[in-house]
């Protein structure tokens, strides 16, 4: 049975255009089956028929050479003997070592107990898939292996086999452009995830398979006649879709099994005329189809002039067929067909030899590109990125008429870091078909997009708000991080020289340090740092903050004298019982390290400083309203118990958006005259300015970006003693 196996792979390989290195092949699988002597898998067939399968795909689903084909027999060798790669190494080359070696990295699969170790585990895999990219094609070959022969596994090894399927390994295959391994790793999948879904699906598909293909060799038959009269050498097929697609079909449009119009992919895979471009070719037929059927004016795919990011290219029409059902019908020649089921490894094959860039290259250079950058936060990498490998792409064109490919909901900023992570960093907008747009403004197919920079622009912390790609997420991550060291440094410089300067020895420098997190409410150094690198925290009172035997509490400032330590989950309990014996217990402190926990209401946005109450939800988080806010007395009266006080104790760490009236006599000058105090003198940016003037009474209503409360009433007062401004008022939605 074995050398049966081993014979059928030589002779697939035998078929293909690759080179033909058999010896190399046979020494791989002699090795591998004596390595694997004895070893039975769970379905009771030797153990070598596993990765003689593997390799099969490899070659003729995947269309691998030798090295592949090679790598695959040896594949669990590493993992499941006694043998190392130096061993593989030795025999077969540091080639063919290396792809073992990324194979048996990545042979625990990508779940793990924790998610943590699943980011780790993916990552892993996507570093060892840019090295060579032969190492995830082999490792898909084997997962389809497994997910063929998933009967012989336990069940909860099932769950956790079809749902890794599901979750990478499907849209990994779908994103390298392998599409017929894509449809079966998801249907699989379907099949251990849904048995009884699947059954039923099977059961009505076959249930009138029989009319469905009689009606349409009826409808093929003109259709066969035309391309033959036009001299084509073509195979017309019609295939029923899986249950998996079907299913997946009524979900999305919620429609039952009868209502799926399309349950045949009918398509043509014909050999083009020489001398004559493929795409004309590809229309032609298309109007040879549509002299017969009618075609649907909304679904026309053209992914030829413009291919997927995976490199499919295609005609995609629907016709109306002779019962008035609609029927989708594929056009490819078998370049494109190739293309479409093996990907990747057709693309070389057909890679002129000046070795053009493809969608796919850029995207293997992207990857690269992501990993090399710490991350220290994996899971939302990996997040991003499997956003990225499902999502639905759209064209856009640069001035100069070059096609950039990104992923539906991508944002001009996104566009900005694809073409140059200097150009995402300068980045204050575009020039979307000629009309000036934010950076925010999310990108429609077709759209003509000139990025517009600024030398002066940076990064800044909302923009994470806005790029939905792996790419510009993580150049900004890496970016801000950048600046904190950077900030954490200096402060750490700082409050070393302010020590120094008064005399206190080295060894105190961590007592004197713990004081000032206590009397800052931080926990972390590294904020503390920070806030002093940042001015927040300014070290001119430092000694009598670090003094260590004088009470604490005498010299806070006034308003902090009720503050509390912040509310954390362990005194929760204590805390609500103490409520009605003591009001003042119930508080909540925000400092710069909880803020970002909590939700500031959008109706009235209270800014630190404010006056401000905190309302605790059931599942814990606060929500932060005006205390003069609607909604406050609302929650107030129907929850008091929920109801927290709030003590601010930020350092004009983030800026809020603030909004402002301002009343005057109309003068000449006097706007010049204001906005002279407000960015000059406060350096305070200005977001929004409306003017209004009328009858000699003028209104400016401004949205400026303020750090807290004081900031804001400074500036107020500032405005007011201006002569001619007669109201400066803040302004609550
Ligand atoms: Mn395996």
């Amino acid at each position: 049975m074995i050398e049966q196996e081993f014979a059928s792979l030589i002779d697939a390989y035998a078929h293909t255009s690759h080179r033909q290195h058999v010896e190399r092949i046979e020494q791989a699988f002699r090795f591998a089956n004596k390595a694997h002597y004895g070893v039975r898998r769970l379905s009771g067939e030797p153990y070598i028929m596993h990765p003689l399968a593997v390799a099969k795909i490899v070659v003729s689903e995947i269309g691998l050479g030798s090295t592949s084909i090679s790598a695959a027999l040896l594949h669990d060798v590493v993992e499941d003997t006694d043998y190392t790669v130096e061993d593989i190494d030795n025999l077969f080359g540091s080639k063919i070592a290396q792809i073992v070696d990324g194979l048996t990295k990545i042979s625990g699969g990508v779940f793990g107990d924790k998610a943590s170790e699943q980011a780790e585990n993916f990552r892993k895999l996507l570093l060892t898939m840019s090295d060579d990219i032969r190492v995830v094609l082999i490792k898909i070959a084997d997962r389809l292996h497994n997910m063929r022969t998933l009967e012989a596994q336990p069940k909860e090894k099932q769950y956790k086999i079809a749902g890794e399927t599901q979750y990478i390994y499907a849209p990994l295959a779908h994103r390298l452009g392998l599409g017929s391994i894509k449809s079966e790793l998801e249907n699989l999948a379907f099949r251990y995830e849904h048995p009884n879904t699947y059954a039923e699906l099977q059961e009505r598909i076959a249930a009138d398979n029989m009319t469905r293909m009689e009606n349409f060799e009826r409808f093929a038959q003109p259709i066969r006649e035309k391309l033959k009269s036009l001299g084509y050498e073509f195979d017309l097929t019609a295939r029923i879709k899986s249950p998996y697609s079907i299913w997946r079909k009524m979900n999305t449009k919620h429609i039952s099994f009868d209502d799926v119009y399309d349950l045949l992919a009918v398509r043509i895979v014909f050999t083009p005329h020489p001398n004559f471009s493929e795409k004309d070719q590809c229309w032609m037929i298309y109007s040879a189809i549509t002299e017969i059927y009618r075609p649907h004016p909304e679904r026309i795919r053209d992914w030829i002039s413009t291919p997927k990011a995976n490199g499919y290219e295609a005609l995609h029409i629907t016709v109306m067929g002779q019962n008035g059902d609609w029927v989708e019908i594929q056009i490819r020649t078998r370049r494109m067909h190739e293309l479409a089921e093996q990907g990747l490894a057709a693309h070389w094959k057909y890679k002129s030899g000046e070795m053009e860039e493809t969608e796919l290259d850029k995207w293997l250079r992207d990857i690269k590109e992501v990993l090399k950058s710490d991350s220290p936060d994996a899971m939302a990498f990996l997040d991003t990125f499997k956003l990225n490998l499902f999502a639905k792409e759209v064209f856009v064109f640069t001035p100069s008429g070059d096609i950039q490919t990104l992923p539906q909901g991508a944002t001009v900023l996104d566009l900005a870091y694809q073409l140059h992570s200097e150009l995402g960093e300068h980045c204050i907008g575009a020039k979307v078909n000629h009309t000036l747009k934010s950076s925010d403004y999310i990108l429609h197919a077709g759209d003509q997009v000139e990025v517009l920079t600024a030398q002066q622009q940076q990064p800044q912390p909302e923009w994470l708000n806005y790029v939905i790609t792996a790419k510009a997420q993580s150049a900004l991550n890496a970016f801000f991080r950048k600046q904190e060291r950077q900030q954490e440094r200096v402060g750490e410089r700082r409050l070393n020289d302010a020590l120094r300067s008064l005399s206190i020895p080295e060894t105190q420098y961590d007592g004197a340090i713990q004081r000032m997190l206590t009397y800052y409410h931080l926990t972390k150094r590294s904020v503390l740092f920070r806030q002093i690198g940042l001015d927040a925290i300014k070290l001119e009172g430092l000694k009598d903050i670090i003094a260590p035997k004088q009470s604490l509490w005498s010299r806070l400032r006034p308003w902090r004298q009720n503050s509390q330590p912040a509310i954390s989950e362990q005194d929760e309990e204590s805390v609500t019982m103490d409520t009605r014996k003591d009001k003042s217990r119930h508080n909540l402190v925000l400092t710069d390290e909880n803020l970002k926990d909590v939700i500031l209401e959008d109706c009235c946005k209270p800014i630190p400083g404010d006056e401000a109450i905190a309302f605790k939800d059931t599942t814990g988080k606060m929500h932060v309203h005006y205390m003069n806010c609607p909604v406050a007395e609302r929650l107030k009266s129907s929850y008091g118990k929920s109801i927290y006080s709030v003590t601010w104790d930020t350092h004009r760490m983030s800026q809020y958006k603030e909004k402002m009236e301002i009343e005057g006599i109309d003068q000449f000058g006097l706007l010049i005259e204001m906005l002279r105090v407000i960015s000059d003198n406060f350096h305070i940016n200005i977001n929004e300015l409306h003017i209004t003037a009328n009858n000699g009474v003028f209104t400016a209503r401004l949205v400026l970006y303020v750090y807290d409360k004081a900031e804001l009433y400074e500036l107020m007062d500032a405005l007011k003693k201006m002569h001619n401004i007669q109201s400066v008022k803040r302004v609550f939605d």
